[in-house]
């Protein structure tokens, strides 16, 4: 249900919060907290409806999630978004989980974007300027490369936190390999039919793999495909 209240963008942002909150879909306090502080509208394109609980293109056959989905995913990896912990988003598409990351794991913490369409990454850097993210990134705490994701992001591993944002056909061997040991990685996994799946990598080395939810994301592939159209 859509409130028709008006009032300013951050009144609507925390209002969308609020809703998700009485769904059940939030009840962590860190998370309402972080989507506060994160106006989503400054990462949607202009004209799109931003609080809406629906995925949104964003070009280049490419979505922001829904709400409830960064809501969910936010909190899979609330423990491992702690101050001083390093966060991967890998699909960082508009920046909007990256900027999250970064004001959850705090200035002394590492939130890394990687995302491999170019223009993709350049305005996702501006909608972060324009965010409460602005200190991390200005600080160095937050940056958002292009590059493939299903390579991860070596320099900054191991992650406490790595996060998923397209459906990969099965889990790159590389992102497991750079999951901290106590880290946990939240990945869409399969074709048509696809599971959010949350991979907990043990104390040991082992890792323990569980189905949170049926899903439907855009899948993990290659910049030629995506934009061919898969
Ligand atoms: N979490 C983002 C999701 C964007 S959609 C958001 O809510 O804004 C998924 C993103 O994954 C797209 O931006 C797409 O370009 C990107 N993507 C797909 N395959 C990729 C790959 N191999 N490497 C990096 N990014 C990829």
């Amino acid at each position: 249900m859509e409130h028709h209240s008006g009032g300013s963008g951050t009144n609507k942002n925390k209002q969308m919060v609020e809703q998700l909150q009485r769904y059940g879909v939030i009840s962590s306090k860190k998370v309402v907290e972080v989507m506060e502080t994160i106006d989503r509208a400054l990462f949607v394109p202009d004209g799109t409806p931003a609080y809406v609980d629906s995925p949104m293109a964003i070009g280049y056959n490419a979505t922001i999630s829904a709400p409830h989905m960064h809501a969910t995913c936010l909190q899979l990896l609330e423990e491992n978004l702690q101050p001083g912990m390093h966060a991967l988003d890998v699909g960082s598409g508009t920046g909007y989980l990256t900027a999250c990351f970064a004001t959850m794991v705090g200035p002394q913490g590492r939130a890394i974007g990687v995302e491999h369409i170019p223009e993709l990454v350049a305005s996702s850097i501006k909608n972060i300027e324009k965010s409460a993210a602005v200190s991390p990134l200005k600080g160095g705490s937050l940056s958002v490369h292009a590059g493939d994701g299903r390579e991860g992001w070596p320099e900054h591993a191991p992650y406490d936190a790595i996060h998923v944002g397209a459906a990969a056909p099965e889990i790159p061997q590389p992102l497991i390999d750079q999951l901290k040991p106590g880290g946990r990685m939240v990945i869409p996994v399969g074709k048509i039919f696809q599971d959010l799946q949350v991979v907990d990598k043990n104390l040991d080395g082992s890792v323990s793999i569980r189905s949170e939810t049926a899903v439907r994301y855009v899948p993990l592939t290659s910049r030629d495909a995506q934009l061919k159209g898969y």
